[in-house]
């Protein structure tokens, strides 16, 4: 383990985190961080603890003792209060976070993103603990500019798309777009962090993710999760390149992204971490960050054409003649789907405050991504394929 230095130079104090939601995509790779990189004892609380077992086992590993798996459900586990209270800081992951549930399960969506998400703050504030919340880009809903006729060049004006932590209004469809419950739990969770802040003196951070992506995101359908499930974009493309089924692309797969690596963004999270130190705690204390690469920008289409490339690089595999295939949402997603138009975050804020840029080119991340799912996946995918012949 190297030694860490804070933001102003000085060696970090070990702290103890509890980190709830550590078992999913990025609470594995900043559980993955924190053991490597710095002295944090971290508690990790989840229902699943897949995505982290290569940290917990053997008891031979280097952080023996620093990392402690709790297996609760935040719903109902009187133990909650407890553990934030043995911590220092609490960093809350937990949510429903998959587009297909949102319109589909809008009960449990709004449930997870705020209901689930209240006694976690509460705790906090009531034990003067930091909280570090993740919320979402989707807060934004729409852009400005999307309600711009087609043909207006002010569509071309970054003032029209451009996402503003501090300025950008919060645009979502009608309330019978269900797709919206999400980023509606996830913008009132928000605002009452903000006010717990405001009115009580609660140390918070909130982080507004631009679609990190890496290794362990989701799941495969029919190999490390339900067959008929519907993961976010990278693992649905992945599962289509590892089956060699064309890509589905939602609505004309018109809507545009920007990617940034799980590595990079959570070099992002350890630095809010890091100013939590007494030293330098205004670097993070009250703020918002946009936490996204706004240089990788592409249309889903353009995605999808992309990792069917890389792929094919990876597998050594020839690409299908037709790579990609139409699909309405409402085939897709079902009622109630709706989609955010374009996601360009600005980074004055988390630059001004952090000094954190993003590193890694769109072709990189998918590279060694798609190299990861081929190499975790690959061979149960052919085994998963094989007909038994009928006698
Ligand atoms: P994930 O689904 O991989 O991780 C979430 C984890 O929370 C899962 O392991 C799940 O088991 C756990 N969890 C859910 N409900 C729980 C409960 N009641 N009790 C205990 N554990 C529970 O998702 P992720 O991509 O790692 O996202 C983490 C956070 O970041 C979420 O709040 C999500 O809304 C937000 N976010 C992520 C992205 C992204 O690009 N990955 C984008 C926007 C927002
Ligand atoms: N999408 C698609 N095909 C798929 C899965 C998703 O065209 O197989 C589209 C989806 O409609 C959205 C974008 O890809 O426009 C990103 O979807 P994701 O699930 O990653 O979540 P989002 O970015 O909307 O939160």
């Amino acid at each position: 383990m190297t030694t860490r230095i804070d933001l102003d130079g000085r060696p970090i104090k070990p702290m103890t985190i509890c980190m709830i939601g550590a078992g999913g995509f990025i609470g594995s790779h900043l559980c993955e961080k924190l053991m490597a990189e710095t002295p944090h004892k971290v508690l990790a609380l989840d229902v699943y603890s897949d995505k982290i077992k290569h940290l917990l086992e053997p008891d031979s590993l280097p952080w023996v003792g620093c990392i402690v798996f709790h297996r609760l459900n935040i719903k109902h586990d009187s133990r909650l209060e407890g553990l934030i209270k043995m911590a220092d800081l609490t960093i809350n992951l937990a949510a429903i976070c998959t587009p297909a549930d949102y319109n589909t399960r809008p009960l449990d969506t709004i449930y997870s993103n705020f209901i689930d998400a209240l006694p976690v703050v509460k705790y906090c504030s009531d034990n003067n603990k930091r909280l570090i919340h993740f919320s979402t880009c989707e807060v934004y809903g729409k852009t400005i500019g999307s309600f711009l006729p087609k043909d207006s060049p002010l569509r071309k004006d970054p003032a029209y798309y451009v996402l503003k932590e501090d300025t950008s209004p919060c645009i979502f469809g009608s309330i019978q777009k269900q797709r919206w419950s999400y980023a509606c739990a996830k913008q009132l969770i928000e605002r009452l962090i903000y006010a717990e802040g405001a009115e009580n003196g609660l140390d918070f951070t909130i982080v507004r993710p631009f679609n990190w992506i890496g290794p362990r995101m989701d799941f495969i359908p029919g190999i490390d999760g339900p067959i008929e499930g519907v993961p976010r974009v990278l693992a649905c493309f992945g599962n289509n390149l590892l089956r060699r089924e064309p890509l589905k692309l939602v609505d004309g797969g018109e809507s545009q992204r920007t990617f940034v690596y799980i590595k990079d963004a959570i070099e992002a999270v350890l630095l809010m971490i890091l100013s939590s130190v007494q030293e330098n705690p205004d670097r993070a204390n009250g703020h918002i960050f946009n936490v996204g690469n706004p240089n990788n920008e592409v249309t889903v289409r353009q995605l999808a054409e992309m990792m069917t490339k890389v792929y094919a690089k990876v597998s050594g595999e020839p690409s299908l003649e037709s790579p990609t295939i139409d699909v309405s949402s409402k085939e897709f997603y079902g009622e109630g789907y709706d989609d955010s138009d374009k996601r360009i975050p600005d980074m004055t804020i988390i630059n001004r405050q952090l000094g954190w840029n993003p590193k890694t080119s769109l072709w990189d991340l998918l590279e060694s991504t798609l190299t990861y799912q081929h190499r975790t996946y690959a061979e149960a995918i052919k085994k998963s394929m094989v007909k038994p012949i009928a006698s």
